[in-house]
């Protein structure tokens, strides 16, 4: 039912698909790629297809139900927490990691070059618990 008002709130149909997309997400602090999401969705909607998914995620982005990361070079990553937060990122493994610390980044008026600022993003890269051991 949540998902069914949030696909709603967002003006989007709630088709089968989007819902179970919707629902891999929510409360996913994995930062999964399309492919990922894909491999989930599947089980359950064998006939679902990678291009539907992605385009799901496209419109679920666009309409500003879901975050679209840039911080893994390899694959796009998605991000159910919309409120602005920082991420990091581990080069080994890929694994990436919540930031919840406000940085207030105040740009010098000459670096604006004339731009409103609304907003910012930090991406730390570094080695995991798990991949600092090796
Ligand atoms: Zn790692
Ligand atoms: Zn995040």
């Amino acid at each position: 039912m949540k998902m069914r008002n949030k696909c709603s709130g967002m003006g989007l149909r709630p088709t089968p698909q989007r819902l179970a997309i919707l629902e891999c997400l929510e409360g996913n602090r994995r930062h999964p790629s399309a492919e990922e999401i894909y491999g989930t969705v599947r089980k359950r909607y064998p006939a679902m297809s990678f291009a539907t998914v992605y385009n799901t995620l496209q419109a679920l982005v666009k309409k500003g139900g879901i975050v679209e990361l840039t911080i893994d070079p390899g694959r796009r990553r998605y991000d159910p927490d919309t409120e602005p937060h920082n991420h990091m990122i581990c080069v080994l493994c890929g694994r990436v990691v919540d930031v919840h610390i406000n940085y207030s980044l105040d740009l010098p008026r000459d670096a604006r070059q004339g731009f409103r600022v609304t907003g910012s993003h930090v991406e730390f890269h570094g080695f995991c618990p798990e991949c600092k051991r090796r």
